[in-house]
């Protein structure tokens, strides 16, 4: 049976159980992963609107990474940036660290890192690269683009302007995942589940899904039959506290 992360702390949203454990690559993948999301540094964008003053993605009250264990011990040895995550790591009295470890999938563990003044790009984990998007699996198990994690709508810039999303981050976030894909096709199925969790939201809220897709062009996706339509990514919505931003 399959389960699911909480997607609002542990902001990487992986789900399910492994069967194998693959050796991925993580000098490689770090290194073909690297691209900025935009042109603009939207962490300047988002950190006015956190009462912490720095980006949510890098705010451990906000959001928890989660990393695989065999990036856990690839960080450990050439790195002092990451530690694993104590529910002391957020200071802040209003900080919110509500996180079922249980649910976590076993191959996983949370991170914490030193914090945003001491981020080294080069030691992000995969979940800081990826974030605010995950791999959007179809209900026949195609991998067609990247997906936006709902739970920040009203927190990160990004997810309000993704008309902002560099073609080369996109590329790369697509090679990334269909590489670990490729290795490890377990992991393509934990996120075909958090998309089937996105459909169903999305239903709820009557709502499409934006699609960045791999081709290249942008969508928007029938949460019910998963039809597509092309759209254009300056029309996708906005969220507070985005919406009257000049
Ligand atoms: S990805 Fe989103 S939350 Fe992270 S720095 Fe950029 S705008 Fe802020
Ligand atoms: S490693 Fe860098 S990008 Fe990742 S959470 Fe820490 S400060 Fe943010």
């Amino acid at each position: 049976m399959a389960k699911s992360v909480p997607t609002k702390l542990a902001r990487s949203a992986k789900i399910g159980y492994v069967i194998d454990y693959p050796q991925l690559d993580f000098n490689k993948l770090y290194e073909t992963f690297h691209a900025p999301i935009s042109d603009l540094d939207c962490g300047k964008k988002c950190a006015p609107h956190n009462s912490h003053g720095i980006p949510f993605c890098c705010d451990i009250c906000h959001a928890i990474p989660a990393g695989y264990d065999s990036e856990w011990k690839y960080l450990q040895k050439h790195t002092d940036l990451w530690h694993l995550w104590d529910k002391d790591d957020c200071k802040s009295q209003n900080g919110t660290q509500e996180v079922t470890i249980d649910d976590l999938p076993e191959n996983m563990v949370l991170l914490a890192c030193e914090g945003v003044q001491h981020c080294q790009r080069h030691y992000r984990a995969i979940s800081c690269r990826q974030f605010p998007f995950f791999p959007y699996v179809t209900a026949d198990f195609r991998f067609i683009g990247m997906a936006y994690d709902w739970e920040f709508e009203n927190q990160c810039w990004v997810i309000s302007h993704l008309d902002q999303v560099s073609d080369i981050y996109r590329q790369e976030f697509i090679q990334t995942f269909d590489e670990i894909f490729n290795l490890w096709p377990e992991e393509m199925e934990s996120y075909a589940i958090k998309s089937e969790e996105m459909r169903a939201a999305f239903i709820q809220k009557r709502y499409r899904i934006p699609i960045l897709h791999r081709n290249g062009k942008n969508y928007l996706l029938s949460p019910r039959n998963e039809n597509i339509r092309i759209a254009s990514a300056i029309n996708f919505r906005v969220f507070n506290p985005y919406r009257n931003e000049k």
